[in-house]
């Protein structure tokens, strides 16, 4: 189902920006924060570290400021051991930040600026077409425009590489479009229902709407239901619920994008849809059970060191 090259993503990089406050700022109004923390985030450079973080080839193409948090953001990937050579700098924008505060109750808002991750369209996707074409799999997201997706995932097709797509964050006005060029989508509740305009509130509601979402194109469609874990149908047939274990959850920021990243780990070590869903599930739960996003994904080793 996947190739032999590399896992490609072509995704947003997103610096985080988080201040820690007992209450937010009212309009005119400035407010102490008592923390601060800035860290690498972007749902195309999270997927692209927890597959990395597992001991995949990984190859990212991306767009990023020619600034200090382009920087950051690029040393961040390449010590994570992923080649960043489709990896552009942009002369007119600044890498995308996403201004973040957290109150005392532990509720956020944010106001994201997506700045280079905006140029990340048809014409980039053009320009990276050699990497594209050796990929085993390509991984995409909703965080940049979806010329960008379309083009990336023509070449795909072209080039005989599987298209794996999380539209993720949800959007009610996602180009549908795009799922006809896809051969697994991923999506989670909230996005499913964005795609099929019903509620899901159940593993059953979920089970129908993965069937419902294969009809606007993929082959696979996958659903993650936080705690409740993912239903899977395979090949537009006989949805699945895979369950996941109890952990005791710390912080599910970044939960799906660790799924999907690795899912695309397992995908690309051989294993069937199925079982690498059952086995992306349990790393996305190990990854709640830790703070922040990419700094929650656990690598092999760790894995490794404590299921021996
Ligand atoms: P998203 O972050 O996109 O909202 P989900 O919340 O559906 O994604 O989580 C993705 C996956 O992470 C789930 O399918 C599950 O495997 C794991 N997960 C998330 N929250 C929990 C939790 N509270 N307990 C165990 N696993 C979890």
């Amino acid at each position: 189902m996947v190739g032999n090259g590399p896992l490609v993503v072509f995704g947003s990089i997103v610096q985080d920006l988080i201040s820690y406050t007992d209450r937010f700022p009212r309009p005119g109004e400035s407010v102490r924060g008592h923390h601060f923390l800035a860290g690498s985030g972007g749902k195309g450079a999270n997927q692209a570290v927890a597959a990395a973080k597992l001991g995949t080839k990984v190859s990212m193409i991306g767009r990023i400021g020619n600034d200090m948090f382009g920087d950051k953001n690029l040393e961040g990937l390449k010590k994570e051991g992923i080649c960043v050579e489709g990896i552009e700098k942009s002369n007119s924008v600044q890498t995308a930040t996403a201004t973040i505060t957290v109150n005392k109750e532990g509720e956020n808002s944010i106001v994201v600026t997506l700045g280079a991750n905006m140029e990340l369209d048809d014409k980039a996707a053009e320009r990276n077409e050699e990497i594209i074409s050796k990929a085993g799999l390509l991984l995409c997201q909703a965080e940049i425009p979806d010329s960008g997706n379309k083009r990336a995932f023509e070449l795909a097709k072209k080039h005989g590489v599987t298209v794996f797509f999380n539209p993720a964050p949800g959007d009610p006005n996602l180009d549908k479009n795009l799922l006809k060029l896809v051969d697994i989508v991923c999506v989670n509740e909230n996005e499913a229902e964005f795609i099929t305009g019903h509620p899901l509130n159940s593993v059953e509601d979920a089970k129908k709407q993965a069937l419902e979402i294969c009809k606007f194109g993929p082959k696979s469609t996958i659903i993650t239901l936080g705690a409740k874990g993912v239903v899977i149908s395979e090949n537009s047939t006989d949805p699945k619920h895979v369950e996941v274990s109890r952990v005791e959850a710390i912080d599910t920021t970044g939960a799906g994008d660790c799924f999907c990243g690795s899912l695309a780990y397992f995908l690309l070590a051989g294993k069937s849809l199925e079982e690498s869903t059952q086995k992306a599930a349990q790393v996305a739960a190990l990854s709640v059970t830790r703070k922040g996003t990419q700094a929650s994904y656990w690598s092999s080793n760790e894995i490794r060191e404590k299921y021996p």
